[in-house]
């Protein structure tokens, strides 16, 4: 898994910021790859407080015949362009909701929906056909929304996540800190997690000696106030002992990253239940 997480873009050169491949040449190759049963979910542990396994983010994988495995950041974005998210998306959310049925009671899987998934007017009924197959209990499945997918078109997605909470189900926003929401905001919405960006966790242990880190004030600050509003802070990118030790003493509950392990894929993440004592 080491290696499947180094994967470097080959489709999509970041620094270049070009496309390698042509968007409709990956458009063609996702399809296929749709119906070839070349995606596939690896399951990454949140780690709460004493060590307690929460649950795991289902995150994409394409392993792609010639190019090998294929990273989210690569394919996600002409899947949102060409609107295969919306099969992709269903696609996710059916395999991880079976997945986590599998999985010890309270065990939580988390899905990430990107934004033009959630605005679509079929996504309620999706969401409910993925519970109903998967008979997952609703308060097991969580959802990954960033900010801007509840910008997106205001009413909608805020009708939408009203529906997905009477459901009984999960939101988290994922990447905060990025975007511009203010937690007051959150309390309306009804969010029960927030996942601070891994930006802030990489930046951490950054500072001097003796000077105030910014960013140890602001996730101090919005740890604070989530507590205060009833909302589970996450943090993301987790890498070393001394973010974890940093980010438990700003009053962070519960941690993700390479610390504690890797995406996995599914049967290796049911032997991690099995070592972390849950079985
Ligand atoms: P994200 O939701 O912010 O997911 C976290 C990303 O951080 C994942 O990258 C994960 O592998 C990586 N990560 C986890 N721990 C660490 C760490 O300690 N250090 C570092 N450097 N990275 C860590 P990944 O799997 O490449 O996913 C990238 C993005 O693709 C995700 O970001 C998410 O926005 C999107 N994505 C993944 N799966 C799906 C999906 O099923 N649907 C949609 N719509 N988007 C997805
Ligand atoms: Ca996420
Ligand atoms: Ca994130
Ligand atoms: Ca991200």
């Amino acid at each position: 898994t080491a290696r499947q997480e180094g994967v470097t873009s080959r489709l999509y050169s970041l620094n270049g910021g070009h496309w390698t491949l042509s968007p409709s040449t990956i458009r063609t190759a996702l399809e296929r790859a749709l119906e070839q049963g070349q995606l596939h979910l690896a399951y990454q542990p949140l780690v709460g407080r004493g060590g307690a396994l929460r649950g795991f983010e289902a995150l994409l994988r394409w392993a792609h015949p010639q190019y090998g495995t294929i990273g989210p950041d690569q394919f996600i974005p002409v899947a949102e362009m060409s609107g295969l998210i919306r099969h992709i998306g269903s696609w996710v959310l059916q395999e991880a909701t079976r997945t986590a049925l599998g999985w010890p009671d309270g065990t939580v899987v988390s899905v990430n929906i990107s934004g033009r998934q959630f605005e679509h007017p079929e996504f309620i009924r999706e969401l409910k056909a993925a519970l109903a197959h998967s008979a997952l209990p609703p308060q097991r499945l969580e959802l990954e929304l960033t900010e801007s997918a509840l910008m997106l078109n205001s009413a909608r997605a805020e009708r939408t996540l009203r529906q997905v909470k009477a459901m009984g189900v999960r939101v988290a926003l994922d990447d905060y800190g990025v975007g511009y929401s203010n937690l007051g905001r959150l309390k309306l919405l009804d969010i029960d997690t927030i996942k601070i960006d891994r930006s802030f966790t990489r930046d951490l242990t950054a500072s001097l000696p003796g000077q105030v880190n910014p960013d140890a004030a602001i996730v101090r600050s919005v740890v604070g106030l989530a507590r205060d509003l009833g909302i589970e802070v996450v943090a993301e990118g987790v890498e070393t002992q001394g973010h974890l030790n940093l980010l438990a003493q700003l009053g962070c509950e519960t941690m993700q990253g390479y610390l504690f392990s890797r995406p996995l894929p599914a049967a290796e993440a049911q032997r991690w239940l099995i070592h972390w004592g849950r079985w």
